[in-house]
């Protein structure tokens, strides 16, 4: 069995945005680590930001290959060089950008056809819904991974059934029906998916749904521990394969690794872990809203002037690039930068942070996010208390599983999505006094301060355990690889 393990080969097709390439490259070292062969599919600009990290797993024994093509921004009429969607010049190239991303079919398939030893599987990211016909002609199983909890995901489909988003106000408030706790939530805060704002992307979000649903099995980047009742439920709803595989990010060991996951970290980190070194234990407040992060200059100021509010120590992560510039100009001109260093109280981050690596400082005693399922899981594994600060896509479930079902975090109180592209039409999407009373909150040395800690604290031990020998995340990435053996040898016996 073990000669047949090592011949077993995953090709991972993921779509070119950091939320979802980030956790398919782990997941392609979390699956090597189990004896697998893997391919991720890249290209070109997108290798450049992961493969040191590759090339340290590789080193140390594990069988990964990177397979580049070519991408076609020019071809699907986006300006070179725009080969993941952190880079696009503005929200109107999203649909060009799928374009260009099904553009890859044909040279992937050809590449494909000539990969050795024989692929045994594809895992396709959201929204590369031609794998489905790619996985056809070369008669391989195709197993989902789209980067959500199995919380966000039974939510979703609980509103896609009953529906009951759709006739209620922006601001009232509903219950997702159906679920083991009452959640409440609001239209106004609900993905685009379910609350098409801009009818540009129907069509691409029909052809992902659609995919979805013919997919031969569900990864799940979560631990069954962590939200046991809605593995369940998902799994009633999608019938059987589904695998809680995570938390994939535990698989950068060594603070090598954890450094070098994303993009090139923009500073030393080494000044940053020396900053976090001085600061007192559980102190610190790490605030990041994400990769993609669009908020007005006027909106990230409040946060700034929030965290400055807190009179606590803080790491701020701006998104450095052209979208930064109007924020570091304010950052100068107030001095601000000076002012929070002054008091040896605060330290930017303009650019790419390495987040995992800075979460498990012992200084790091809480973590403001915008609830992204990545960031989200990463703070749960840091055994960090969680200030919530939602902004899209399906956040503000995951806020309602942090504030709600785990008691872990405590909401900046953000009422409304912002639409990518539209992020001015939102007003101030948080106050500063909302910033600082949440994080007086998260620190409170009372009761419910410390039963969050403690809660946190607990999460982070059953995340670690998911992973070891034996654990439910180890036995359930054995189970995926021995079900994907089993369907080879039943397609070998199929075609002889
Ligand atoms: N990330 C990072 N450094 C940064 C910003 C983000 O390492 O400066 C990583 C973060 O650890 C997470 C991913 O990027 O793994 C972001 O994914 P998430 O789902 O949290 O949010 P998104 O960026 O997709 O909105």
């Amino acid at each position: 069995m073990a000669a047949q393990k090592s011949q077993v080969h995953f090709v991972l097709v993921p779509l070119m945005s950091p939320g979802h390439l980030i956790p398919m490259v782990d997941l392609a070292k979390l699956l090597a680590q189990h004896g697998v062969i893997v391919s991720i599919i890249s290209t070109p600009l997108n290798t450049i930001r992961f493969k040191s990290g590759i090339d340290h797993s590789v080193k140390s024994g594990l069988q990964i290959r990177i397979l580049e093509l070519e991408f076609p921004a020019v071809q699907a009429g986006m300006p070179k060089g725009c080969e993941n969607m952190d880079s696009l010049p503005s929200r109107d190239s999203i649909k060009d950008f799928f374009v260009a991303a099904s553009m890859l079919q044909k040279p992937f398939e050809l590449l494909f056809s000539d990969l050795k030893p024989k692929p045994s599987c594809i895992i396709s990211g959201k929204n590369m819904a031609w794998t489905v016909d790619s996985a056809r002609k070369f008669r391989v199983p195709r197993i989902f991974f789209d980067g959500m909890g199995c919380f966000s995901s039974t939510c979703t489909q609980k509103l896609q059934s009953s529906k009951v988003h759709e006739v209620v106000s922006n601001f009232q408030p509903f219950v997702v029906p159906g679920l083991p706790h009452r959640i409440e939530l609001t239209k106004s805060q609900l993905p685009e998916n379910l609350n098409p704002g801009s009818p540009d992307l129907v069509d691409v979000r029909n052809k992902m749904v659609a995919a979805e649903s013919i997919s031969d099995g569900i990864i799940v980047n979560t631990f069954e521990e962590l939200e046991l009742e809605y593995v369940e439920e998902f799994k009633k709803i999608k019938g059987g394969k589904v695998w809680c595989i995570g938390p994939v990010s535990a698989s950068n060991k060594s603070e090598s690794e954890k450094a070098a996951r994303g993009k090139t970290v923009s500073l030393d980190e080494n000044q940053c872990l020396k900053w976090l070194d001085l600061q007192q234990p559980n102190s610190v407040v790490y605030a990041s809203l994400g990769s993609i992060c669009g908020l007005t200059c006027s909106q990230l100021i409040e946060l700034g002037l929030g965290l400055e509010a807190s009179n606590r120590p803080f790491i701020w992560v701006l998104r450095g690039g052209e979208k930064s510039k109007e924020l570091e100009k304010w950052i100068e001109e107030e001095r601000f930068e000076e002012r929070i260093k002054g008091k040896g109280r605060g330290f930017l981050i303009k650019g790419w942070s390495p987040q995992i690596l800075l979460l498990c400082h012992p200084s790091v005693g809480a973590f403001l996010t915008h609830c992204g399922w990545n960031s989200t899981l990463e703070g749960c594994c840091s055994g960090l208390p969680i200030i919530t600060c939602p902004l899209f896509a399906e956040q503000f479930i995951n806020e309602k599983l942090i504030t709600e079902v785990l008691g872990t975090g405590v909401s900046v109180g953000v009422k409304a999505a912002v639409t990518w592209g539209m992020e001015e039409k939102s007003g101030l999407v948080m106050q500063r006094g909302d910033v600082k009373s949440a994080i007086d909150k998260i620190f409170d040395k009372g009761v419910q301060g410390e039963d969050r800690r403690r809660k946190a604290k607990e999460i982070a031990k059953m995340a670690k355990r998911a992973l070891e020998e034996g654990g439910s995340s180890y036995l359930n990435i054995e189970a995926l690889i021995q079900d994907i053996m089993q369907q080879s040898l039943s397609s070998v016996e199929a075609t002889s």
